[in-house]
């Protein structure tokens, strides 16, 4: 039996057409056939760089009979890149099935990494991001999300939703109501595209903005979720007397003595009370 070809699991632009690796195209010129979520998408990306590979559909409704058959023929030697429409495959696009029954059938699966909505959007948005929760799509209907963004009421890192024109104000008034008006939210749009938008703020401030101006409505989104803010161990009671003894006490003699009274970090008071001045 022939050497197993490789499947080559290949990072397409999310907008800009520029925005392929070196190594993505010479891939893509070189493989036996590509299979991609839609033959027309993938040909303008081929027409502007000259490659003449053969496409073939891989997508969501032909998934499971596609990957038997792209199995048979990695297995007979042909080399395959799959690519979805934009990004990289298997984020919130198809290619999981194919990938899978590679690994289980001893296949080689090479990444060729490059553009992903959700790291683009990451990396402008001016939130915390050493640490991240993706979440997809939010679900469709109302309830099933606010369940959803209820599980972030005490998440201190940030949440990362994809988002579609048709839904992005309800889910906007969802995460208000569910999170409060002052959670800082970040919404990226057309991201590399020509109306590229970063915008972020308190979510009661942007939907203003979105609901505003009707323009902001259209494209595609990355939403981005920060964290909720740390909860403070200081309660009304040993916040009012700190408050109380900083209008007559150094900073540090006054934390020294909230936090001796209700047995709590001096550290921390001390930092509570730098924020009040
Ligand atoms: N595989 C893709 C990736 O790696 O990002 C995601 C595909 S998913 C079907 C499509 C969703 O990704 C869009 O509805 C939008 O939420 C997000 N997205 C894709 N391209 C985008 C862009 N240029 N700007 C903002 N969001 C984008």
């Amino acid at each position: 039996m022939a050497d197993s070809g490789i499947l080559y699991v290949v990072a397409t632009p999310i907008g800009n057409l520029g925005d392929i690796t070196a190594r993505a195209l010479e891939v893509l010129t070189e493989v036996d056939v590509v299979a991609s979520e839609d033959t027309r998408v993938a040909r303008k990306l081929f027409n502007r760089y000259e490659i003449e590979t053969p496409l073939i559909a891989y997508h969501d409704h032909n998934e499971a009979e596609q990957s038997v058959k792209l199995i048979k023929r990695l297995q007979g030697g042909d080399s395959i890149a799959l690519i979805s429409d934009a990004g990289t495959p298997l984020i919130n696009d198809p290619g999981y099935v194919i990938v899978k029954n590679c690994q289980a059938a001893g296949i080689k699966v090479v990444p060729i990494p490059g553009a992903s909505a959700v790291i683009t959007a990451l990396c402008a948005a001016g939130v915390a991001t050493d640490q991240f929760y993706y979440g997809g799509f939010l679900p469709a209907k109302t309830k099933a999300r606010c369940d959803i963004l209820a599980g972030l009421l005490e998440r201190e890192y940030c949440s990362v939703y994809y988002e579609s024109t048709h839904r992005i104000l309800a889910s906007l008034n969802d995460i208000q109501a569910t999170l409060g008006t002052e959670r800082h939210i970040v919404i990226a749009r057309e991201l590399t595209k020509t109306f590229e938008t970063i915008k972020g703020g308190p979510v009661g401030d942007i939907i203003e903005w979105i609901t505003a101006d009707h323009h902001q409505q259209k494209g595609e989104f990355v939403v981005i979720i920060s964290g909720a803010p740390k909860v403070s161990a200081l309660d009304d009671k040993s916040k009012a007397l700190l408050v109380t003894l900083l209008a007559h006490l150094p900073p540090k003699v006054a934390a020294g003595i909230v936090a001796d009274t209700f047995g709590l970090k001096k550290k921390e008071v001390y930092q509570f009370g730098l924020s009040l001045s």
